[in-house]
């Protein structure tokens, strides 16, 4: 398939540039680079127009970095056809970010090793469902977990003190799962065993 031509304006200047669609491994959501066509995705010039937020996300969703990249690109990515602004917005600090739905074929024009992995993490989510990533303190180790996105909600809410049990939000999981999740703990099974077991024995 033909790329779209797409012109931007980088440091005052109209510039053929092309779409690098990556993610975000904290939660494996959508993250977008624009660069200048001919140089690569390392170039100075290259920029990032998406920002990473723990808040739900769709397949193909992002919120955009109008922080960073001012409010007008949303019209220019709609204008270029790239997909549309979701009408939701997200407020972080002092800036509400707006969720844009790209398109999945456009996307695809620019594809990489990235967004293919991407594409596949997508595709092991049920309708319901997001990735909820946590490391391990001690051992550093990822855990990729999938949960409801309701959830996954109730999650945000008892990280920021709501008064849940952290077995409530999350019946499903196993204790050692649990453990990783829960507030002032943040630490897997195997280090949770080490750190309490018996010694010597
Ligand atoms: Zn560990």
């Amino acid at each position: 398939m033909k790329e779209k031509k797409l012109m931007y304006q980088i440091g005052g200047q109209m510039m053929h540039v092309q779409l690098y669609p990556v993610y975000y491994l904290f939660n494996r959501s959508l993250g977008v680079y624009i660069y200048k066509a001919g140089s690569g995705v390392d170039d100075e010039d290259s920029f990032v127009i998406t920002c990473c937020l723990d808040a739900p996300q769709a397949k193909n969703c992002a919120y955009i970095d109008v922080n960073n990249c001012g409010a007008d690109i949303v019209k220019w990515l709609e204008e270029n056809g790239l997909g549309k602004a979701t009408g939701r917005k997200v407020q972080s600090g002092y800036v509400s970010y707006p969720e844009f739905l790209f398109d999945e074929s456009i996307l695809l024009e620019y594809t990489n090793e990235f967004y293919a992995q991407y594409l596949k993490w997508q595709e092991e989510l049920g309708e319901e469902q997001e990735f909820l990533i946590r490391s391990c303190e001690i051992c550093s180790k990822e855990f990729p977990l999938i949960v409801s996105k309701k959830a996954a909600a109730m999650y945000r809410e008892y990280q920021e003190g709501a008064p849940y049990l952290i077995q409530d939000i999350f019946p499903e999981l196993s204790n050692g799962e649990r453990g990783l999740l829960a507030r002032g703990q943040g630490i897997c099974e195997s280090c949770f065993k080490e750190m309490f077991a018996l010694f010597p024995n």
